[in-house]
């Protein structure tokens, strides 16, 4: 396969896509045996509301070392995983190790939400609703504990009936679905009022660089999420300018490195010294 981008790069090109899917092939193959070998482990990153940056949930993220290839990004081993259908198996390690992490470090009795990504895969495996309880039941937790992250492939997916009714059974047990990077998919929300979603979270790329057009397109997703009556979640906040403005559009939630990286364990919110100012600066002026 040859990519022409220019003249006497062809085979530079061409050389550099035989390595990327000679890499695609090494992690296709290496990650059959990453949870057995103990390779993945879990990070938690905090989700705190906008209104006062108090602890609202935890994101789990799914981490990979593996001795030959190193740290590998999710990013690129996920899709892997769903190409070959892996992230089945891997998707339950993760609610397995998710879900004993939370009982043993915050008890069954807590009330932070456990947000999980889910892929479109393992959402249209018959028999995922009551997979899902399951795991609940089997750790003792409630269904309110937890908030399932799905992207916005379920829009285009074939079988929306399906997914409709395992959602709907989802959300009837209490458990929460997001739609996780949302204005990223160009998908139809036709139907999107026949999803049972508490909330929108938008994608971090529209919140890095805030432009005219992000800001645009960040205040068009909550005004979508309030006319269907859920929240909204902004991803990606690593300043207090941007925490100040998406506050201000009327974003619920915010997650980024400003309130905590992901780490292996449930870290406290790292509350910057700026947002004590700014707290201050609102108390006075609404007083
Ligand atoms: P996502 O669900 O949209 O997760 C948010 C990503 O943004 C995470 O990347 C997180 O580490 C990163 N992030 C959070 N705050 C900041 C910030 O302030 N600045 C920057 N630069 N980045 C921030 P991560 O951990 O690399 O995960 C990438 C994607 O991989 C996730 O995107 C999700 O789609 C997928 N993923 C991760 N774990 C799982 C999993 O267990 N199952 C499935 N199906 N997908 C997963
Ligand atoms: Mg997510
Ligand atoms: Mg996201
Ligand atoms: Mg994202």
């Amino acid at each position: 396969e040859i990519k022409r981008t220019g003249r006497g790069n062809t085979l530079l090109f061409s050389k550099e896509l035989v390595e990327e899917k000679e890499r695609h092939l090494i992690i296709a193959q290496r990650l059959k045996h990453a949870v057995p070998a103990n390779e993945m482990h879990l990070a938690f990153q905090p989700l705190v509301h906008a209104d006062d940056f108090s602890l609202h949930s935890y994101e789990v993220l799914l981490r990979w070392d593996n001795p030959i290839l190193g740290r590998v990004s999710p990013e690129e081993f996920i899709p892997i995983a769903e190409d070959i259908g892996e992230i089945v198996r891997i998707g339950e390690y993760v609610l397995d190790t998710a879900l004993s992490t939370y009982t043993e470090e915050l008890g069954r009795d807590s009330h932070v939400k456990l947000a999980l990504n889910i892929s479109l895969r393992q959402l249209v495996v018959p028999g995922f609703a009551d997979f899902i309880l399951g795991y609940l039941e089997k750790y003792g937790l409630s269904a309110r504990s937890l908030i399932l992250e799905v992207t916005e492939t379920i829009f285009d997916a074939r079988n929306q009936n399906q997914i409709i009714a395992v959602l709907n059974s989802l959300h009837a047990k209490g458990i929460e679905v997001h739609i996780d990077d949302f204005g990223t998919g160009y998908s139809s929300l036709s139907r999107l009022h026949e999803m049972p979603i508490s909330a929108l979270k938008i994608d971090k790329s529209f919140v890095q660089q805030i432009d005219d057009q992000r800001c645009a397109i960040i205040e068009g997703s909550v005004m979508i999420a309030e006319r269907f009556g859920v929240h909204t979640v902004a991803e990606g906040v690593e300043t207090v300018e941007q925490a100040r403005l998406l506050h201000a559009i009327g974003v619920t939630y915010l997650q980024g490195y400003l309130f905590g990286k992901p780490k292996p364990h449930f870290a406290e919110v790292t509350v910057h010294s700026d947002f004590l100012l700014w707290t201050k600066d609102k108390q006075s002026r609404a007083s």
